[in-house]
């Protein structure tokens, strides 16, 4: 790029590629569209395993592009990640997902636990623990309703600094969850350790699972782990029957994927647990 710089008003458009472009105009919008309300959340249930009661919902990011329509997190978190503005995006969520819940019980419906996904800039945050006592106090919302998810590979970052911040937001009485476990390699020890509640098997272990499989071993030795600690074990991406049966039989406490119900947006979200499929 660095030419003789003739023509210096052309000098940097015309090198750029058109996706850097792109990427330019996307971090943009994404700056303004807090300001401009276009984020939304929807929310996936959650069932417990054995009676197919609804146990929770998964507050799910989407943007509501005013040219590109419904985008998913896997088109903008990244970027947000990188340019830090899923700090204020997180903080969204976490004010949001509190507002829910306390509109749901002025609706007189039953408490019901909704999870939060923080994302590793948030988790590493010195004001983590502060905003989210800040959203529960703002909405009323008994801390024991909200759960916060943060991935085995944000957790095992930096362990002993994890440590500090699941103790802190533990003490706040929100629940924790370890989202996409079993792709890292948390040492046992360090598990033990930690003041979470549930682990939620990667996806991956569930897509091709199948009796007898290595994938089934891999999840009966979670739900062994989970038993010994005392974590609810969840297993997501629940997309067959075959997948569920085969989930239940290996004692997976809860369940979560597209046969027992997709994320949608609040309005679409059904209590009376009537998924088109129950486990
Ligand atoms: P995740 O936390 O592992 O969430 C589960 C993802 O799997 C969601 O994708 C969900 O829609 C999708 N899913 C649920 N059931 C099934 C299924 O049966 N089959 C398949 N193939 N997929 C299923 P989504 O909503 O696109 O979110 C992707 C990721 O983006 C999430 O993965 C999470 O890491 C992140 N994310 C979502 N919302 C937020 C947020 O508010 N903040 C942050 N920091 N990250 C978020
Ligand atoms: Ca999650
Ligand atoms: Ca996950
Ligand atoms: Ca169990």
């Amino acid at each position: 790029a660095k030419g003789s710089g003739r023509g210096t008003y052309s000098y940097f458009a015309p090198s750029m590629t058109a996706d850097a472009r792109a990427q330019l105009q996307l971090i943009h919008e994404l700056g303004q569209a807090l300001g401009r309300r276009e984020f939304v959340l929807h929310y996936q249930p959650k069932f417990e395993a054995g009676s197919g009661v609804l146990a929770g919902a998964e507050a799910l990011l989407r943007w509501n592009h005013p040219e590109r329509g419904l985008l998913a997190p896997a088109d903008f978190i990244d970027l947000a990640e990188r340019t830090g503005l899923i700090l204020q995006i997180g903080e969204w969520v976490l004010d949001e997902a509190c507002r829910q819940l306390r509109a749901w019980r002025e609706q007189g419906r039953p408490p019901l636990a909704v999870a939060v996904n923080l994302s590793a800039l948030q988790f590493s945050h010195p004001e983590l623990v502060a905003t989210v006592g800040r959203a529960l106090r703002a909405h009323d919302v008994p801390p024991e309703q909200l759960i916060l998810e943060i991935t085995e590979s944000t957790a095992m970052q930096d362990v002993e600094a994890s440590h500090a911040v699941l103790e802190a937001l533990s003490a706040l009485g929100v629940r924790l969850s370890i989202d996409d476990f079993g792709t890292g390699y948390s040492s046992l020890l360090y598990l033990k350790r930690l003041p979470a509640n549930e682990l939620k098997i990667d996806r991956g272990f569930v897509s091709e699972l199948a009796r007898g499989s290595e994938d089934a071993a891999i999840v009966s030795a979670i739900v062994a782990l989970g038993d010994a600690l005392e974590l609810t074990v969840v297993g997501e991406g629940v997309e067959t029957r075959a997948q569920l049966e085969v989930l239940s039989e290996l004692g997976c406490d809860a369940l979560q994927g597209y046969l027992l119900g997709r994320p949608v947006p609040v309005e679409e979200f059904r209590f009376d647990g009537s998924a088109e499929c129950r486990p």
